[in-house]
């Protein structure tokens, strides 16, 4: 388990209204959905957050990146 790195993550200081600095992962259906309506979507980590016109610039979610290659193995 990566309870450390999850720990860290937790520690920033990004609580409010602070999402949009990391680039989360969420289901593509989702994300759509999110940006059309204009509203947030929850991540894989949990974080609701609002979709980004650019993640590519944005250091990515440390647990979203975790879950995410949980999943793909
Ligand atoms: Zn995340």
């Amino acid at each position: 388990m990566m309870a450390a790195e999850i720990a860290t993550d937790l520690a920033e200081p990004e609580v409010d209204d602070g999402d949009d600095d990391l680039a989360h992962y969420a289901r593509n259906d989702e994300l759509d959905a999110a940006r059309k309506q204009g509203r947030a979507v929850k991540a894989l980590c949990g974080t609701l957050f609002h979709p980004h016109a650019d993640p590519s610039r944005l250091p990515v979610c440390v647990v979203c990146r975790e879950l995410a290659a949980a999943w793909s193995r």
